[in-house]
C-alpha cells in the first residue's frame, strides 16, 4: 500500500525537496529532531528494510552517497552526522516506505540508550 511518501515523489503533496534523481528524492523531515534532518527514500516502494530485493542495491547505494553530499552542502560533514533506518515496530519505524534519515547539526550522543548497570551490593 502507497505511503504518504509515495505521494511526496508524485508531488501530490508538498515537500522541501533538497535532492532528486533517477533513483532517490530527499526532503526535509516534517518535524526534525536536530537543525538538519533529512529524509533520503528510493523511488520504488519499499516497505521496510526486510522487502529489499537484490535490484534494490543501486538505490540504496545512491542512498548513502547522496547522504554523504547533502551532509557536506549543510556543512555538518567535517563535524559529523547520523544515517539512520528504522525497520518496523522495535526499530520505531512509522512510515512504511523505507527512509533513511539523515540527522546532525548538533553532538548527537550515544546511538541507543544503554540499561542502566544495576549496583552490585
Ligand atoms: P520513521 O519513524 O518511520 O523512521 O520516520 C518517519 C519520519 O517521517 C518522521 O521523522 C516524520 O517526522 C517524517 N514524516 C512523516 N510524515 C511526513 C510528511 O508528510 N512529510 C515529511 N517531510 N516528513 C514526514
Amino acid at each position: 500500500m502507497s505511503s504518504i511518501f509515495s505521494k511526496i515523489i508524485a508531488r501530490e503533496i508538498p515537500a522541501d525537496i533538497v535532492y532528486e534523481d533517477d533513483l532517490v528524492l530527499a526532503f526535509h523531515d516534517i518535524a526534525p529532531s536536530a537543525p538538519v534532518h533529512i529524509l533520503i527514500i528510493p523511488k520504488r516502494e519499499i516497505a521496510t528494510a526486510n522487502d529489499v530485493e537484490p535490484d534494490d542495491e543501486a538505490a540504496l547505494g545512491r542512498m548513502i552517497s547522496v547522504g554523504a553530499q547533502i551532509a557536506a552542502e549543510q556543512g555538518i560533514a567535517a563535524d559529523g552526522y547520523r544515517l539512520i533506518i528504522n525497520c518496523n515496530e522495535h526499530g520505531g519505524q512509522e512510515v512504511f516506505h523505507l527512509h533513511m534519515h539523515l540527522v546532525g547539526g548538533r553532538s548527537l550522543g550515544p546511538m541507543l540508550t544503554r540499561p542502566k548497570k544495576r549496583r552490585s551490593t
